[in-house]
């Protein structure tokens, strides 16, 4: 390692399940042969990282954990078996933080659903510190022309969603419905959806929501605290009124997901990618086969849909609406998340 890394860091640590977290000092890593060190300069907070810190899921996380798997920043140094990134490049860890490359699934560019995936912020540490490890096969690799703090976002909740769209099958002109459009991964699926030439119909609560996914270019909203008939607001929202070819279901709650199926047009599909906790899904057999709908799940990304993601940042057809501040206030990021507050985007800067 070069002289200028130093050997302690501040970090944002999960000490149990539950939480909080503790803003304080521990080591810096040291890259394997087949990894990077990067200093992270901004990570984005994502509400994965409230599920795992409370123990959402049933796959329990690492204790003590480091969270975070929206950081980007610098390579500072590299193992011996890395000779495609070069020390002072821009990179992203993202969730994926690595896996074989050799498995079936990553051997046809699922490596999300690799066996032995290994995944930032959960089962390794990940961006909520100065200075963490990836894998150098995964990371992102952010031009030099991307503005770091602007990007972090994108390298989670850009990423999920433009792959999720991808998967909806919906095509330029046809309508998506993007339910929890108001938080971090809806603010970016009105943009990405918008850019990929479809119609929006976002769906989140309050008043502030409303005017943010407006603000984005969704073509309506409708709010699910007040309305009194969302499936008929919803369809009644797309051109036909017969409701829009693919949701998007980006909620951290579970009643979104039952109701989905109910106004989806006929042949359309509904893509599942929020994950609340202990939540299931429901829908009635006789429409789903007579009205000939798709229920799907889509998770993350893989390198391609990472790159592809961030060139649609490059380009500016996808901004990101975030408001930033620094690591050690992370918790207070977390209890304005929990109580549904947050209106697009948290990133923390880690210098403080
Ligand atoms: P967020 O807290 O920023 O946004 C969630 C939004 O859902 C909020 O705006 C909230 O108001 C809204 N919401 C709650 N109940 C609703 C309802 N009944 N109808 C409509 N909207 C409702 O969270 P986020 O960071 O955007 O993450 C969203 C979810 O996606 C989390 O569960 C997260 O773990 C998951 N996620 C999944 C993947 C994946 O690969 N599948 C990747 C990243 C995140
Ligand atoms: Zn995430
Ligand atoms: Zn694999």
């Amino acid at each position: 390692m070069s002289a200028e890394i130093p050997t302690e860091q501040w970090a944002q640590v999960v000490e149990k399940p539950g939480g909080p977290v503790t803003y304080k000092k521990i080591p810096v890593p040291t890259p394997g042969p087949d990894e990077v060190l990067i200093n992270v300069k901004y990570s984005g907070v994502c509400h994965t990282d409230l599920h795992a810190m409370m123990g959402d899921w049933p796959i329990p996380p690492k204790m003590p954990l480091v969270g975070g798997h929206e950081g980007a920043g610098v390579v500072v140094a590299k193992g011996s078996l890395v000779d495609d990134i070069s020390i002072g490049d821009h990179a992203g860890i993202k969730w994926l933080n690595g896996s074989c490359l050799a498995c079936s699934f990553c051997m046809q560019a699922d490596e999300p659903l690799c066996p032995s995936a290994l995944l930032s912020g959960y089962t390794v540490d990940g961006s909520f510190q100065q200075y963490a490890i990836a894998k150098a096969a995964h990371v992102a690799k952010l031009p030099k022309d991307v503005d770091l703090e602007a990007v972090a976002p994108v390298l989670c909740a850009g990423i999920t969603v433009y792959k999720g769209l991808r998967e909806s099958g919906a095509r330029p002109g046809q309508s998506v419905a993007v339910v929890g459009a108001g938080g971090g991964l809806g603010s970016m699926a009105i943009q990405y959806a918008r850019a990929m030439g479809l119609r929006v119909v976002a769906i989140d609560g309050g008043e502030e929501k409303g005017q943010s996914c407006k603000a984005l270019g969704a073509d309506a909203y409708v709010d699910f605290q007040s309305s009194k008939d969302l499936v008929k607001e919803v369809r009644e929202a797309t051109p036909e009124g017969q409701g829009p070819h693919a949701v998007l279901l980006l909620a951290v709650s579970e009643r979104p997901f039952q109701q989905a199926t109910e106004y989806v047009r006929s042949r359309g599909t509904v893509v599942c990618i929020g994950l609340p906790a202990g939540a299931y899904l429901k829908a009635p057999v006789f429409d789903t086969v007579l009205r000939m709908i798709t229920i799907k799940g889509s998770y993350v990304g893989n390198r391609q849909d990472t790159q592809e993601a961030i060139d649609f940042f490059r380009r500016g057809l996808v901004k990101v609406p975030y408001k930033t501040v620094g690591l050690s206030e992370l918790q207070k990021v977390y209890d304005l998340m929990h109580e549904g507050k947050v209106v697009g985007r948290y990133v923390v800067d880690t210098s403080r």
